[in-house]
Protein backbone atom coordinates (compact mmCIF):
# COMPACT_ATOMS: atom_id res chain seq x y z
CA UNK A 1 0.00 0.00 0.00
CA UNK A 2 1.16 3.60 -1.25
CA UNK A 3 0.17 6.55 1.72
CA UNK A 4 0.93 9.69 -0.37
CA UNK A 5 1.73 12.88 1.82
CA UNK A 6 0.25 17.01 0.66
CA UNK A 7 -2.33 18.95 1.06
CA UNK A 8 -5.49 17.49 -0.07
CA UNK A 9 -9.28 19.05 -1.44
CA UNK A 10 -12.01 17.20 -2.50
CA UNK A 11 -15.92 17.14 -2.37
CA UNK A 12 -16.47 13.72 -1.18
CA UNK A 13 -20.30 13.99 -1.81
CA UNK A 14 -22.73 16.07 -4.11
CA UNK A 15 -23.42 19.42 -2.84
CA UNK A 16 -24.48 23.11 -3.44
CA UNK A 17 -22.28 24.45 -0.62
CA UNK A 18 -19.29 24.36 -1.97
CA UNK A 19 -17.53 25.93 1.16
CA UNK A 20 -18.98 23.85 3.83
CA UNK A 21 -18.61 20.27 1.94
CA UNK A 22 -15.27 20.70 0.69
CA UNK A 23 -12.68 18.52 2.57
CA UNK A 24 -9.15 20.25 3.37
CA UNK A 25 -6.55 18.13 4.89
CA UNK A 26 -3.32 21.12 5.01
CA UNK A 27 -1.33 17.89 6.14
CA UNK A 28 -3.13 15.04 4.47
CA UNK A 29 -2.64 11.39 3.55
CA UNK A 30 -4.39 9.23 0.65
CA UNK A 31 -4.10 5.82 0.95
CA UNK A 32 -3.71 3.75 -2.44
CA UNK A 33 -4.14 -0.01 -1.88
CA UNK A 34 -3.46 -1.37 -6.07
CA UNK A 35 -5.43 0.55 -8.20
CA UNK A 36 -8.43 2.25 -5.64
CA UNK A 37 -8.21 4.50 -2.98
CA UNK A 38 -8.73 2.97 0.58
CA UNK A 39 -8.39 6.02 3.11
CA UNK A 40 -8.09 9.64 3.06
CA UNK A 41 -7.50 12.17 6.30
CA UNK A 42 -5.39 13.87 7.70
CA UNK A 43 -1.86 12.36 7.46
CA UNK A 44 -1.28 11.69 11.26
CA UNK A 45 -4.35 9.51 11.44
CA UNK A 46 -3.87 7.57 8.08
CA UNK A 47 -0.10 6.82 9.20
CA UNK A 48 -1.06 5.76 12.40
CA UNK A 49 -3.81 3.10 10.75
CA UNK A 50 -1.40 1.92 8.31
CA UNK A 51 2.03 1.78 9.49
CA UNK A 52 2.96 -0.63 7.18
CA UNK A 53 2.60 1.43 4.01
CA UNK A 54 5.10 3.11 1.63
CA UNK A 55 5.12 6.49 2.34
CA UNK A 56 5.57 9.29 -0.46
CA UNK A 57 5.96 13.17 0.51
CA UNK A 58 4.82 15.44 -1.41
CA UNK A 59 4.45 17.97 1.30
CA UNK A 60 4.06 21.39 -0.42
CA UNK A 61 1.67 20.47 -3.10
CA UNK A 62 -1.84 19.67 -3.39
CA UNK A 63 -3.63 16.10 -4.21
CA UNK A 64 -6.61 16.53 -6.04
CA UNK A 65 -9.35 14.17 -8.00
CA UNK A 66 -8.12 13.36 -11.44
CA UNK A 67 -10.31 16.13 -13.54
CA UNK A 68 -12.95 15.38 -15.45
CA UNK A 69 -13.31 17.24 -19.36
CA UNK A 70 -17.35 16.79 -20.30
CA UNK A 71 -17.05 17.77 -23.29
CA UNK A 72 -13.99 17.57 -26.34
CA UNK A 73 -13.33 17.08 -29.76
CA UNK A 74 -9.95 14.15 -30.21
CA UNK A 75 -9.76 14.36 -33.84
CA UNK A 76 -9.57 18.34 -33.20
CA UNK A 77 -6.37 18.42 -31.89
CA UNK A 78 -4.57 19.60 -35.05
CA UNK A 79 -7.22 22.07 -35.34
CA UNK A 80 -6.87 23.91 -32.42
CA UNK A 81 -6.02 27.90 -32.81
CA UNK A 82 -7.24 28.89 -36.22
CA UNK A 83 -8.42 32.48 -36.78
CA UNK A 84 -11.61 34.16 -37.30
CA UNK A 85 -14.39 32.43 -37.60
CA UNK A 86 -17.80 31.60 -35.77
CA UNK A 87 -19.47 27.94 -35.29
CA UNK A 88 -20.97 27.44 -39.18
CA UNK A 89 -18.24 28.52 -41.17
CA UNK A 90 -15.61 26.97 -38.65
CA UNK A 91 -16.99 23.26 -38.94
CA UNK A 92 -17.34 23.95 -42.70
CA UNK A 93 -13.37 25.22 -42.96
CA UNK A 94 -11.49 23.85 -40.24
CA UNK A 95 -13.46 20.62 -38.51
CA UNK A 96 -14.76 18.44 -41.48
CA UNK A 97 -11.28 19.29 -43.17
CA UNK A 98 -9.92 17.83 -40.17
CA UNK A 99 -11.88 14.71 -39.37
CA UNK A 100 -11.49 13.54 -43.18
CA UNK A 101 -8.26 12.83 -42.22
CA UNK A 102 -9.46 9.79 -39.71
CA UNK A 103 -10.13 7.64 -43.15
CA UNK A 104 -6.98 6.63 -42.48
CA UNK A 105 -6.74 4.61 -39.21
CA UNK A 106 -2.95 4.91 -38.39
CA UNK A 107 -3.46 8.62 -38.67
CA UNK A 108 -6.33 8.07 -36.10
CA UNK A 109 -3.77 5.86 -33.64
CA UNK A 110 -1.50 8.69 -34.08
CA UNK A 111 -3.68 11.76 -32.52
CA UNK A 112 -5.56 9.41 -30.01
CA UNK A 113 -2.27 9.04 -28.76
CA UNK A 114 -1.03 13.03 -28.82
CA UNK A 115 -4.08 13.68 -27.62
CA UNK A 116 -4.03 11.24 -24.34
CA UNK A 117 -0.78 12.70 -23.56
CA UNK A 118 -2.17 16.27 -23.69
CA UNK A 119 -4.75 14.94 -20.97
CA UNK A 120 -2.36 13.42 -18.95
CA UNK A 121 -0.14 16.43 -18.79
CA UNK A 122 -3.09 19.08 -17.49
CA UNK A 123 -4.50 16.97 -15.18
CA UNK A 124 -7.37 15.42 -16.79
CA UNK A 125 -8.18 11.86 -16.32
CA UNK A 126 -11.36 11.28 -17.55
CA UNK A 127 -12.59 13.26 -20.92
CA UNK A 128 -16.40 12.99 -22.66
CA UNK A 129 -14.51 12.70 -26.41
CA UNK A 130 -16.29 12.78 -29.87
CA UNK A 131 -14.35 10.93 -32.14
CA UNK A 132 -15.17 10.84 -35.97
CA UNK A 133 -17.75 9.23 -38.17
CA UNK A 134 -15.18 6.91 -38.84
CA UNK A 135 -15.34 3.83 -36.33
CA UNK A 136 -11.99 3.19 -36.53
CA UNK A 137 -11.11 6.80 -35.05
CA UNK A 138 -13.50 5.23 -31.67
CA UNK A 139 -11.64 2.21 -31.51
CA UNK A 140 -8.10 3.80 -31.75
CA UNK A 141 -9.08 5.87 -28.93
CA UNK A 142 -10.54 3.24 -26.65
CA UNK A 143 -7.44 1.08 -27.54
CA UNK A 144 -5.05 3.79 -26.49
CA UNK A 145 -7.24 4.58 -23.32
CA UNK A 146 -7.60 0.97 -22.08
CA UNK A 147 -3.38 0.51 -22.51
CA UNK A 148 -3.27 3.26 -19.64
CA UNK A 149 -6.60 2.18 -17.81
CA UNK A 150 -8.06 5.68 -17.70
CA UNK A 151 -11.75 6.34 -17.51
CA UNK A 152 -13.00 6.89 -21.32
CA UNK A 153 -16.25 8.25 -22.23
CA UNK A 154 -16.36 8.52 -26.44
CA UNK A 155 -18.34 7.32 -29.60
CA UNK A 156 -18.27 7.37 -33.02
CA UNK A 157 -20.16 11.14 -34.04
CA UNK A 158 -23.17 10.42 -36.72
CA UNK A 159 -24.04 12.63 -39.54
CA UNK A 160 -25.85 11.94 -42.76
CA UNK A 161 -26.53 15.32 -44.31
CA UNK A 162 -24.97 18.98 -44.36
CA UNK A 163 -21.57 17.69 -44.26
CA UNK A 164 -18.96 16.40 -46.92
CA UNK A 165 -19.90 13.35 -48.97
CA UNK A 166 -16.57 11.55 -47.11
CA UNK A 167 -18.12 11.93 -43.85
CA UNK A 168 -21.67 10.95 -44.51
CA UNK A 169 -22.76 7.96 -42.78
CA UNK A 170 -26.81 7.02 -42.79
CA UNK A 171 -29.17 5.96 -40.41
CA UNK A 172 -28.57 2.61 -40.75
CA UNK A 173 -24.96 2.36 -40.42
CA UNK A 174 -24.94 5.01 -37.62
CA UNK A 175 -27.19 2.74 -35.85
CA UNK A 176 -25.14 -0.77 -36.84
CA UNK A 177 -21.80 0.97 -36.00
CA UNK A 178 -22.51 2.60 -32.77
CA UNK A 179 -24.15 -0.77 -31.68
CA UNK A 180 -20.69 -3.00 -32.68
CA UNK A 181 -18.90 -0.36 -30.86
CA UNK A 182 -21.22 -0.45 -27.80
CA UNK A 183 -20.79 -3.88 -27.73
CA UNK A 184 -17.19 -4.43 -27.87
CA UNK A 185 -16.98 -1.22 -25.80
CA UNK A 186 -19.32 0.18 -23.11
CA UNK A 187 -18.38 -1.01 -19.82
CA UNK A 188 -15.36 -2.81 -20.70
CA UNK A 189 -12.42 -2.29 -18.76
CA UNK A 190 -12.99 1.56 -17.44
CA UNK A 191 -14.59 2.71 -21.07
CA UNK A 192 -17.85 4.09 -21.85
CA UNK A 193 -19.39 4.51 -24.80
CA UNK A 194 -21.71 7.72 -26.15
CA UNK A 195 -24.37 7.70 -28.98
CA UNK A 196 -22.91 10.88 -30.58
CA UNK A 197 -24.71 12.72 -33.08
CA UNK A 198 -22.87 15.62 -33.87
CA UNK A 199 -25.97 17.64 -33.60
CA UNK A 200 -29.34 18.34 -35.04
CA UNK A 201 -28.61 20.11 -38.31
CA UNK A 202 -26.27 17.18 -39.47
CA UNK A 203 -28.73 14.68 -38.42
CA UNK A 204 -31.82 13.71 -40.54
CA UNK A 205 -35.46 12.51 -38.59
CA UNK A 206 -34.22 8.94 -39.62
CA UNK A 207 -31.09 8.94 -37.67
CA UNK A 208 -32.18 10.51 -35.10
CA UNK A 209 -34.74 8.05 -34.51
CA UNK A 210 -32.23 4.96 -35.38
CA UNK A 211 -29.99 6.64 -32.31
CA UNK A 212 -33.29 6.70 -30.35
CA UNK A 213 -33.63 3.11 -30.32
CA UNK A 214 -30.11 2.53 -29.36
CA UNK A 215 -30.51 4.70 -26.25
CA UNK A 216 -33.78 2.95 -25.11
CA UNK A 217 -32.35 -0.53 -25.87
CA UNK A 218 -28.97 0.60 -23.77
CA UNK A 219 -30.15 2.87 -21.70
CA UNK A 220 -26.54 3.03 -19.48
CA UNK A 221 -24.61 4.38 -22.15
CA UNK A 222 -24.35 8.19 -22.77
CA UNK A 223 -25.54 10.42 -25.09
CA UNK A 224 -23.12 13.18 -26.22
CA UNK A 225 -24.71 16.17 -28.53
CA UNK A 226 -24.52 20.03 -28.86
CA UNK A 227 -27.17 22.63 -28.25
CA UNK A 228 -28.07 25.84 -28.55
CA UNK A 229 -24.58 27.29 -28.90
CA UNK A 230 -24.82 29.85 -31.74
CA UNK A 231 -28.00 32.14 -32.85
CA UNK A 232 -27.68 31.11 -36.69
CA UNK A 233 -27.34 27.41 -35.98
CA UNK A 234 -30.71 27.61 -33.73
CA UNK A 235 -32.17 29.39 -36.54
CA UNK A 236 -30.97 26.63 -39.03
CA UNK A 237 -32.42 23.91 -36.48
CA UNK A 238 -35.94 25.79 -36.67
CA UNK A 239 -35.94 25.58 -40.36
CA UNK A 240 -34.76 21.63 -40.79
CA UNK A 241 -37.17 20.55 -38.34
CA UNK A 242 -40.28 23.25 -38.07
CA UNK A 243 -42.39 20.85 -36.62
CA UNK A 244 -40.48 20.89 -33.26
CA UNK A 245 -40.80 22.93 -30.67
CA UNK A 246 -37.15 24.61 -30.33
CA UNK A 247 -33.99 22.85 -30.40
CA UNK A 248 -34.18 20.73 -27.31
CA UNK A 249 -37.46 19.27 -28.67
CA UNK A 250 -35.72 18.07 -31.82
CA UNK A 251 -33.78 15.54 -29.26
CA UNK A 252 -36.59 15.12 -27.34
CA UNK A 253 -39.06 13.31 -29.89
CA UNK A 254 -36.43 10.79 -30.27
CA UNK A 255 -35.71 9.51 -26.74
CA UNK A 256 -32.17 11.90 -26.40
CA UNK A 257 -32.60 14.01 -23.48
CA UNK A 258 -32.80 11.72 -20.32
CA UNK A 259 -30.02 11.31 -17.41
CA UNK A 260 -26.41 10.56 -18.92
CA UNK A 261 -27.21 12.99 -21.83
CA UNK A 262 -24.37 15.75 -22.19
CA UNK A 263 -25.49 18.67 -24.27
CA UNK A 264 -22.35 21.06 -25.02
CA UNK A 265 -22.77 24.44 -24.73
CA UNK A 266 -26.61 25.54 -24.11
CA UNK A 267 -25.67 29.06 -24.37
CA UNK A 268 -29.51 30.67 -26.12
CA UNK A 269 -31.87 28.36 -23.88
CA UNK A 270 -35.43 29.13 -23.26
CA UNK A 271 -37.09 28.83 -20.03
CA UNK A 272 -38.93 25.94 -21.43
CA UNK A 273 -35.74 24.38 -22.61
CA UNK A 274 -34.25 24.50 -18.86
CA UNK A 275 -37.11 23.22 -17.02
CA UNK A 276 -36.91 20.29 -19.20
CA UNK A 277 -33.26 19.95 -18.83
CA UNK A 278 -33.37 19.63 -15.13
CA UNK A 279 -36.48 17.64 -15.21
CA UNK A 280 -34.78 15.20 -17.42
CA UNK A 281 -31.58 14.64 -15.34
CA UNK A 282 -29.08 15.75 -18.71
CA UNK A 283 -26.04 17.69 -18.27
CA UNK A 284 -25.30 20.76 -20.09
CA UNK A 285 -21.04 20.79 -20.66
CA UNK A 286 -20.25 24.70 -20.11
CA UNK A 287 -17.21 25.53 -22.61
CA UNK A 288 -16.54 28.78 -21.92
CA UNK A 289 -12.97 28.88 -23.66
CA UNK A 290 -14.58 27.96 -26.59
CA UNK A 291 -17.72 30.18 -25.95
CA UNK A 292 -15.84 33.11 -26.20
CA UNK A 293 -13.55 31.92 -29.06
CA UNK A 294 -16.35 31.25 -31.47
CA UNK A 295 -18.16 34.55 -30.14
CA UNK A 296 -20.71 32.04 -29.13
CA UNK A 297 -22.11 33.92 -26.01
CA UNK A 298 -22.42 34.03 -22.41
CA UNK A 299 -23.38 30.61 -19.66
CA UNK A 300 -26.24 31.58 -17.69
CA UNK A 301 -24.84 29.60 -14.72
CA UNK A 302 -27.56 31.29 -12.82
CA UNK A 303 -30.45 29.62 -14.82
CA UNK A 304 -28.55 26.62 -14.88
CA UNK A 305 -28.90 26.68 -10.79
CA UNK A 306 -32.38 27.94 -10.67
CA UNK A 307 -33.86 24.86 -12.58
CA UNK A 308 -31.28 22.65 -10.86
CA UNK A 309 -29.75 21.27 -14.22
CA UNK A 310 -26.69 19.14 -14.04
CA UNK A 311 -23.81 21.56 -15.30
CA UNK A 312 -20.09 20.24 -16.12
CA UNK A 313 -16.95 22.02 -16.99
CA UNK A 314 -15.33 21.48 -20.45
CA UNK A 315 -12.82 22.29 -22.63
CA UNK A 316 -14.33 21.58 -25.94
CA UNK A 317 -10.88 21.49 -28.20
CA UNK A 318 -10.56 22.34 -30.81
CA UNK A 319 -12.89 25.47 -30.48
CA UNK A 320 -11.67 25.49 -26.88
CA UNK A 321 -8.20 27.46 -26.87
CA UNK A 322 -6.68 24.65 -23.93
CA UNK A 323 -6.81 21.61 -22.72
CA UNK A 324 -6.41 22.64 -19.45
CA UNK A 325 -9.16 22.55 -16.62
CA UNK A 326 -7.64 25.23 -14.24
CA UNK A 327 -7.82 28.07 -16.85
CA UNK A 328 -10.98 26.99 -18.56
CA UNK A 329 -12.60 27.37 -14.87
CA UNK A 330 -10.50 31.35 -15.40
CA UNK A 331 -12.60 31.79 -18.48
CA UNK A 332 -15.69 30.58 -16.79
CA UNK A 333 -15.20 33.36 -14.26
CA UNK A 334 -14.88 35.72 -16.54
CA UNK A 335 -18.13 35.26 -18.55
CA UNK A 336 -19.37 35.12 -15.36
CA UNK A 337 -18.27 38.58 -14.23
CA UNK A 338 -19.80 39.63 -18.17
CA UNK A 339 -22.89 38.54 -16.48
CA UNK A 340 -22.03 40.25 -12.93
CA UNK A 341 -22.88 36.29 -11.07
CA UNK A 342 -19.42 35.87 -10.32
CA UNK A 343 -18.64 31.71 -10.18
CA UNK A 344 -16.42 30.97 -7.47
CA UNK A 345 -13.05 28.96 -7.01
CA UNK A 346 -14.94 26.19 -4.89
CA UNK A 347 -18.18 25.66 -7.75
CA UNK A 348 -15.83 25.83 -10.25
CA UNK A 349 -13.13 23.17 -8.76
CA UNK A 350 -16.83 21.23 -8.11
CA UNK A 351 -17.94 21.63 -11.62
CA UNK A 352 -14.46 19.64 -12.82
CA UNK A 353 -14.56 17.24 -10.37
CA UNK A 354 -16.94 15.46 -7.97
CA UNK A 355 -19.97 17.53 -9.75
CA UNK A 356 -19.07 16.14 -12.97
CA UNK A 357 -18.76 13.35 -11.34
CA UNK A 358 -22.29 13.13 -10.25
CA UNK A 359 -24.23 14.72 -13.53
CA UNK A 360 -22.48 11.36 -15.05
CA UNK A 361 -23.22 9.13 -12.49
CA UNK A 362 -20.05 8.04 -12.35
CA UNK A 363 -19.22 9.59 -8.65
CA UNK A 364 -18.77 5.53 -7.17
CA UNK A 365 -15.55 5.73 -9.60
CA UNK A 366 -14.62 9.41 -10.33
CA UNK A 367 -14.22 13.09 -9.22
CA UNK A 368 -12.88 12.57 -5.62
CA UNK A 369 -10.78 10.68 -3.42
CA UNK A 370 -13.14 8.50 -1.52
CA UNK A 371 -12.79 5.23 -0.58
CA UNK A 372 -13.32 2.83 -3.10
CA UNK A 373 -12.97 5.03 -5.86
CA UNK A 374 -10.34 4.33 -8.35
CA UNK A 375 -7.00 6.11 -7.57
CA UNK A 376 -6.97 8.89 -10.07
CA UNK A 377 -5.60 11.96 -8.97
CA UNK A 378 -2.57 14.79 -9.72
CA UNK A 379 -0.15 16.18 -7.52
CA UNK A 380 -0.20 19.78 -8.33
CA UNK A 381 2.66 22.33 -7.49
CA UNK A 382 1.29 25.91 -7.44
CA UNK A 383 4.47 27.53 -6.69
CA UNK A 384 6.34 26.47 -10.11
CA UNK A 385 7.50 29.70 -11.17
CA UNK A 386 8.90 33.22 -10.00
CA UNK A 387 5.75 34.68 -10.43
CA UNK A 388 3.45 32.28 -8.97
CA UNK A 389 5.71 31.98 -5.94
CA UNK A 390 5.31 35.49 -5.95
CA UNK A 391 1.80 34.97 -5.40
CA UNK A 392 0.58 32.13 -4.21
CA UNK A 393 1.81 31.71 -0.17
CA UNK A 394 3.14 28.42 1.04
CA UNK A 395 0.73 28.12 3.10
CA UNK A 396 -2.38 29.65 1.00
CA UNK A 397 -5.78 28.55 1.57
CA UNK A 398 -7.30 25.95 -1.41
CA UNK A 399 -9.64 28.77 -2.69
CA UNK A 400 -6.99 31.21 -3.12
CA UNK A 401 -4.27 29.02 -4.71
CA UNK A 402 -6.81 27.46 -6.89
CA UNK A 403 -8.43 30.76 -8.41
CA UNK A 404 -4.58 32.02 -8.62
CA UNK A 405 -4.01 29.04 -10.77
CA UNK A 406 -7.26 29.10 -12.74
CA UNK A 407 -5.52 32.49 -14.01
CA UNK A 408 -1.44 31.80 -13.98
CA UNK A 409 -1.42 28.44 -14.23
CA UNK A 410 -1.69 25.90 -17.44
CA UNK A 411 0.49 22.24 -17.22
CA UNK A 412 3.34 23.82 -15.31
CA UNK A 413 1.12 23.11 -12.48
CA UNK A 414 0.88 19.64 -12.83
CA UNK A 415 3.28 18.17 -11.31
CA UNK A 416 2.46 14.33 -11.92
CA UNK A 417 -1.19 12.90 -13.24
CA UNK A 418 -1.85 9.17 -11.16
CA UNK A 419 -4.51 6.65 -13.01
CA UNK A 420 -5.73 3.68 -11.41
CA UNK A 421 -3.14 4.05 -9.10
CA UNK A 422 0.04 4.27 -11.27
CA UNK A 423 2.01 6.90 -12.21
CA UNK A 424 1.01 8.20 -16.15
CA UNK A 425 2.66 11.63 -16.66
CA UNK A 426 5.54 13.32 -14.34
CA UNK A 427 6.61 16.87 -15.30
CA UNK A 428 10.14 17.54 -16.60
CA UNK A 429 11.97 19.48 -13.75
CA UNK A 430 14.90 21.83 -14.83
ZN1 LIG B 1 -18.11 20.51 -29.31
Amino acid sequence: MQLFRASIAHFPKQTTQFDSDIAIFKDGGLLVDNKEIKDVGAFKDIAERYPAATVTDFSGKWILPGLIDSHLHYPQTQSIAHYGEQLLSWLENYTFPTEMQFADSEHGETIAKVFLNQLLKNGTTTGFVFTTVHKSSSQALFSAASEIDMAIVAGKVCMDRNCPSALNDCPDTAQTDSAQLIETWHNKGRNRYALTPRFAPTSTEAQLAALGELAKQYPDVFIQTHLSENLDEIAWVKSLFPKADGYLDVYDTYNLVRERAVFGHGIHLTPNEWARLGDSGATVAFCPTSNLFLGSGLFDMTAARANKVHVAMATDVGAGTTFNMFKTYGDAYKVSQLRNEPISPLEGFYLMTQGAAVAHALDHEIGNLNPGSTADFIVVEPRFDELTRLRIKEDADFDDMFFALSILGDDRAIDQTWISGTCRYKKEHN
